[in-house]
């Protein structure tokens, strides 16, 4: 069922504390941990504490929790004090683009300059 933990889901895995992770923030509905390969000096994972495989399909199903995401990952690059020097969220969708783990998840990147356009 949608927004229900899946089995086979490392994330969801993280969220249940099966799987560590460096957390940096949590509410009640999103958890924001470090990534375990970092690409930038700050580089965190927003992801929603339910299990939807990608952002559209979970704004379409959560508006509210999309914004949570987003709301945190806004905090986080306060937090990180990447918010002068600027920042990035990315939502990579579908392998084509880079998407590896299928639960949704925004990149929270800075702390260098990002090139554009992207990879
Ligand atoms: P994607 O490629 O956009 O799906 O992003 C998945 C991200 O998860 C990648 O940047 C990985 O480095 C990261 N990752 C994979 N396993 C872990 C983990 O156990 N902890 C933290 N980050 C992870």
């Amino acid at each position: 069922m949608a927004g229900e933990p899946q089995a086979d889901c490392l994330f969801c895995k993280i969220v249940a504390g099966d799987v560590p992770a460096t957390v940096v923030r949590e509410t009640e509905t999103v958890v924001a941990f470090r990534d375990i390969t970092p690409q930038a000096p700050t580089h965190v994972l927003v992801i929603p504490k339910a299990h939807y495989p990608d952002a559209a399909s979970l704004a379409t199903a959560e508006p509210g929790l999309a914004a949570d995401v987003l709301r945190v990952a806004g905090e986080v690059a306060e937090q990180e004090k990447t918010i002068d020097s600027g920042y990035r969220i990315v939502f990579n969708t579908g392998s084509g683009a880079g998407q590896t783990v299928f639960h949704a998840h925004a990149h929270v990147l800075g702390g260098r300059g990002l090139a554009w356009p992207p990879g």
